[in-house]
């Protein structure tokens, strides 16, 4: 695994990641779950974080309160929407906290969350695909995405960011962001529509984007959010990546693409403390 730029944290079997350049502020409790950790077994071993999967939703509960307490969150603040590989943002508040994990989620549809409320936990689930944090430290604003290469190409993540201007008046000059662990440009292989998908995305980029293998494409995911975050006005020193490949790394990571769906989720988590 290559040097990350996130920091790795161990207790008692469990391990996750955070953001240094977030912690540094000290105004948000956040992480990036691995699998490592929880009590599920066979596929999902073992800290699944989806009540999709093929897990016991008592297994799954467990493993939330051990990830929840190890970040200092409680899981009664946690908000999840319903994701749909789509564009979508919504705003949310105090009255959302419980949304998909105490009861059901009425935010269907969307890919990314952001909130200006202290104590409102976002969350989003991923199992290869990219994990976007937000932080604007001045307006004391947070954002946070989910971009499979459907909404990276749809730029969920300049969407998010702009969701954060809309409602929060932030200045992306001020804003800290982060591309968390994901499947990397070593493991994410294309055919050509999908490619091509990105050429027209990303025309100016595509020769740094889209690496042709034999028959088929190898895409970067983390670059095509990152260049379009910096399009959204986010400065590159205030943009971290975590530069680990779930695909690559099967003892830390579940991967929808490595086991073919037969996986866990791993959970991107962040609050305003
Ligand atoms: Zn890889």
């Amino acid at each position: 695994m290559a040097v990350s730029l996130f920091a790795e944290h161990k207790a008692n079997g469990l391990v996750f990641f955070t953001i240094p350049s977030f912690t540094a502020t000290g105004l948000t409790k956040h992480g990036f779950s691995s699998r490592q950790g929880g009590v599920s077994t066979g596929e999902c071993s073992s800290l699944n974080l989806s009540l999709k999967r093929k897990d016991l939703p008592e297994n799954v509960r467990k493993n939330f309160e051990i990830f929840c307490d190890a970040l200092g969150i409680d899981t009664g603040r946690m908000v999840f929407a319903v994701q749909a590989h789509g564009d979508k943002v919504a705003a949310v508040d105090e009255k959302d906290r419980g949304k998909g994990f105490m009861r059901g989620s009425d935010i269907t549809e969307a890919d990314g969350l952001i909130t200006d409320k202290p104590g409102v936990a976002l969350v989003t689930f991923h199992a290869d695909c990219v994990p976007l944090f937000f932080l604007d430290p001045e307006k004391k604003a947070i954002g946070l995405a989910h971009a499979g290469w459907r909404g990276t190409i749809a730029r969920i993540g300049a969407k998010t960011i702009a969701a954060m201007q809309d409602k929060f008046n932030t200045d992306p000059g001020d804003c800290l962001a982060a591309i968390g662990p994901s499947i990397g440009q070593c493991c994410f292989e294309v055919d050509k529509p999908v490619a091509d998908g990105f050429r027209a995305a990303f025309p100016q980029h595509a020769e740094r984007l889209i690496e042709p293998i034999g028959e088929k494409y190898h895409v970067d995911l983390w670059l095509a959010n990152k260049i379009q975050l910096i399009e959204a006005g986010i400065r590159e020193e205030n943009i971290t990546i975590a530069d680990m490949c779930t695909a690559c790394n099967k003892d830390m990571f579940f991967s929808h693409r490595r086991d073919l769906g037969r996986t866990g989720s791993h959970a991107a988590m962040i609050m305003l403390a």
